[in-house]
């Protein structure tokens, strides 16, 4: 007999209203944060079932304390721009879950950040990390900063400032941030010096996604990417598809999206588009990373400038123009919400099989909703998108071993680590009475680890 029919109806309408209430409640207490609402309202509606089997997590208000954050840290990050004037931004760091580690995730800057944003993705990151297995809790952070046209001086002068602030709150046993939207190798870089400058000694765990040379992990820059198609490739080999002659988009043209199409591609798809925050790029061919690569990593520019090198390529402007162009799988490593239902029906209407989300959140509610009526294969962000920061945490390993394996053995762990995700999220999915599907699985697998953590660590 599975969980699912263990659970008596009248069990499952109580923890509905219960799910429910502390839904209005969180609404309530973090008025216009629509994103942080969004991200609250998929994991509640998840744990459901959980709930109705399990009294002993509604008795210890384990959901009314798992989305309230442990800490939430806001600052004045000032620093000089190259014209010698006072710019502004805002700094942030929350903390959300610490009950199974330091608290551990990116730190995003761009002008769209604010504190629904970062809340939303500290939240999604405490089941993220728990899902990975390892001893990681939930944080994120960032600022409203945008790096876009600004000097390698000036990031590093805002960088300096922000880790100024910042570094009173973090450690390698505390709080250990990362990259993720505007925060690469470079910033990490000028991150890790500033923090080192302050608190002295060699503290190399304090930051992960360094570079090679000093403390960092290999594998670690490719870890999302890579790690989002070994997701993707476990349900699609469960359902007897592959990767081969498969035709695939990807959104964005980051450190994410860059990895995807780079494993995609020796998988033997053909990868026909990515795009940027302007617009979006066909190449009916198959994309030629390396001039995405040269574009976007060297010389920091706009992905239109991809027709240059190769003119019989098309360019749209704007984004969601890109989730028209048929596919057998889409890869959203761009952003949140940038899939929509619209959106989510075209793909469907163009025959899309298996959707795995590079990005945090890249599917609103109502596009989710459209891929799982419509049996496509959905491997949530949560799972999808977890081989990044499980990297980061065998970063965290070697730098606490004071060793470093080479990039085989990482990437073979960061491969094992995903196969489990996959399973374990089919595995809760079946056993809670939601075969297939992905979001309920990861979301109460991911769910249940902490909760019996925060049960064991008593009220705090
Ligand atoms: N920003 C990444 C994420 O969303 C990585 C976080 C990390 O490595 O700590 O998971």
């Amino acid at each position: 007999m599975t969980i699912a029919q263990e659970i008596k109806q009248e069990d499952l309408v109580a923890a509905k209203a219960y799910v429910d209430e502390v839904y209005e409640l969180v609404k309530k207490r973090n008025p216009g944060e629509s994103e942080f609402h969004q991200a609250v309202k998929e994991i509640f509606d998840s744990l459901i079932p959980v709930f109705a089997k399990h009294p002993k997590y509604k008795e210890n208000a384990i959901l009314e304390r798992i989305s309230e954050p442990e800490r939430i840290i806001t600052f004045r990050v000032p620093w000089m721009d190259d014209e010698g004037k006072v710019q502004v931004n805002r700094g942030f760091r929350v903390q959300f879950n610490s009950a199974i580690g330091p608290y551990k995730g990116g730190l995003r800057f761009h002008p769209s950040v604010n504190a629904s944003i970062i809340k939303f993705l500290g939240f999604e990151q405490i089941f993220k990390n728990s899902l990975t297995g390892q001893w990681i809790g939930g944080g994120k952070g960032g600022s409203d900063f945008d790096p876009k046209g600004k000097s390698d001086a000036e990031v590093m002068r805002f960088t300096q400032s922000f880790m100024t602030e910042l570094n009173k709150y973090i450690g390698p046993d505390e709080d250990v941030p990362a990259g993720d939207i505007g925060v690469g190798g470079r910033e990490i870089g000028f991150m890790f010096g500033q923090y080192k400058r302050i608190r002295g000694g060699y503290p190399a765990g304090v930051l992960t996604g360094k570079g090679v040379g000093y403390g960092g992990s290999l594998a670690r820059t490719e870890a999302t990417g890579y790690g989002c198609v070994y997701f993707v490739n476990e349900m699609l080999q469960d359902q007897g598809m592959s990767f081969k002659d498969s035709t695939v988009v990807v959104s964005g043209s980051g450190n994410v999206s860059i990895y995807a199409i780079k494993k995609a591609q020796e998988l033997g798809a053909k990868v026909v588009a990515c795009s940027d925050s302007n617009g979006y790029i066909y190449d009916k061919n198959g994309i030629d990373l390396k001039t995405v690569v040269q574009l976007k990593e060297v010389e920091r520019k706009r992905i239109k400038e991809y027709l240059k090198a190769h003119p019989h390529a098309e360019y749209f402007e704007g984004c969601e123009g890109i989730w028209t162009i048929p596919c057998d799988i889409a890869l959203p490593c761009a952003t949140q919400n940038e899939i929509n239902e619209e959106s989510a029906k075209i793909l469907v209407a163009n025959g899309v099989k298996a959707i795995g989300e590079g990005a945090n959140m890249p599917s609103t509610l109502e596009a989710i909703e459209v891929f799982l009526n419509n049996k496509v294969l959905f491997g949530p962000a949560k799972a999808a998108n977890a081989g990044g920061v499980a990297t980061s945490a065998l970063e965290m390993v070697q730098n606490s071993m004071r060793l470093s394996w080479t990039f085989e053995e990482v990437d073979a762990k960061l491969h094992e680590i995903m196969k489990n995700i996959y399973r374990n999220s089919v595995r809760a999915a079946n056993e809670y009475g939601y075969p297939g599907n992905l979001v309920v699985g990861s979301n109460i697998a991911g769910f249940i680890r902490v909760a019996d953590a925060m049960l064991a660590q008593g009220v705090i």
